[in-house]
């Protein structure tokens, strides 16, 4: 037996199956590349959905991680730490925004969004009591938790889970009739991905986020952008809002946040709907901890610092470019903006991703019929070359 299927029996028996993973058993990585137990190098397409966007282990990261470690982990936030303010700090400054609230998963910062639009549409938009609602889109993924999956247009994400919280409106994504129509009155928000990643890299049309933006303003109703997957460089820019310059009035960030080292999210705005939480109303026990806020600071640094961006927007042209050059009956349709890319195929995607592993490149379906190709932002030119030497033949396979 292989040292590989030793631990896919004991993750197997041990382990809840909320999960199909590929038969890789990572055991150590380093920048794009990571490598298995029983001694196999693959290069990561998936980049821990775009939470390593900084590569694996970034050494400076990695220091200001251990030096932390070893001074204060965690104080909660009955009493301050000097890690927090400025780490949000430098946050703020990067992001222009005027306030952050630190959590700790994405879900955890979608609902804190949902918290936030909520009390500004109470108190600062005069919505009557329990009436306010929040626009969001089909094909959404924003997390995980009963709240967030209410919302959710994905029958496996809901079924058996019920009941589920109301004050949530459905529409088609890319469409900005459907948002004329579904805004009324108590309308508080207008929550979206500017990308959906998990439901399968799905680009809206040019323009949109702009005109969904305006008519947000025209109808005093918050525009609250999802960048957990988005964000920090993956899609060639900081935020996928900016190709468009739309500055949202919250932005929802995690993954990348702590360059993949520890649990780091949080929500951006204004202090105008920032200021609405007074103590008690909102609160974490690691959320805006010191471990990760020196862990988050230097993930912003190692992003800020070493052109992570632009190089994800120059190598994502190229990477899209190629891809689109191949002339595979398989593929569908290349789309993407920056290193988050996906080849939409005619059939499941699956057997290809497998195929690929077998070649040393790491990725995942995703809806199905979707590769998504999002590697770490540190990628160089010679590696998606190496990695289009394997990834054109195999997409020409049978
Ligand atoms: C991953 C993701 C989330 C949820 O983040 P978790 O850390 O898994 O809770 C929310 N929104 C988007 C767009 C994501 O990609």
């Amino acid at each position: 037996m292989s040292k590989s299927q030793t631990y896919i029996e004991l993750d197997d028996t041990y382990g809840a199956h909320n999960y199909h993973p590929l038969d890789v058993v990572v055991e150590h990585a380093e920048g794009v590349w990571v490598y298995d137990v029983d001694g196999n190098k693959y290069l990561d397409c998936l980049a821990a959905y775009s939470a390593v966007n900084q590569g694996h282990c970034h050494p400076k990261i990695l220091e200001a991680a251990q030096s932390q470690m070893g001074r204060v982990t965690l104080t909660s936030r009955a009493f301050r730490n000097d890690q927090m303010g400025p780490f949000l700090k430098t946050l703020c400054d990067m992001t222009g925004y005027e306030m952050a609230l630190p959590m700790n998963t994405g879900a955890e910062a979608v609902e804190s969004a949902i918290k936030l639009i909520r009390k500004w549409g109470y108190q600062i938009k005069e919505i009557p009591q329990d009436k306010a609602e929040i626009i969001v889109c089909d094909g959404n993924f924003q997390g995980r938790t009963v709240t967030i999956i209410g919302f959710s247009s994905e029958d496996q994400y809901k079924e058996d889970f019920g009941p589920f919280t109301p004050g949530f409106v459905n529409i088609p994504y890319g469409d900005t009739d459907a948002l004329r129509a579904a805004i009324n009155e108590n309308t508080a928000a207008f929550m979206l991905e500017p990308i959906q990643g998990e439901g399968g890299v799905i680009v809206p049309p040019e323009g949109y986020l702009k005109e969904a933006y305006d008519i947000c303003k025209e109808n005093n109703v918050l525009f609250v952008a999802d960048e957990i997957q988005t964000g920090f460089g993956r899609t060639g820019k900081m935020f996928a809002c900016d190709h468009e310059d739309v500055k949202a009035d919250m932005t929802i960030i995690g993954k990348a946040l702590s360059g993949g080292f520890y649990p780091v999210s949080g929500v951006l705005g204004s202090k105008e709907i920032l200021g609405l939480l007074r103590p008690g109303d909102h609160g974490s026990t690691f959320g805006g901890n010191p471990l990760g806020a020196a862990i988050g600071q230097a993930a912003l640094k190692a992003l800020d610092g070493e052109g992570m961006v632009q190089n994800s927007y120059d190598l994502g042209e190229y990477f899209k470019g190629r891809l689109s050059r191949i002339e595979s009956d398989h593929i569908k349709e290349v789309r993407g903006k920056g290193l988050f890319i996906g080849v939409e195929l005619h059939g499941p995607a699956r057997r290809f991703c497998e195929a690929l592993q077998d070649k040393g490149i790491l990725c995942k379906e995703t809806h199905e019929n979707v590769i998504r190709f999002a590697p770490p932002l540190v990628i160089t030119k010679d590696e998606i070359d190496w990695a289009l030497s394997h990834i054109e033949p195999v997409l020409m396979e049978n």
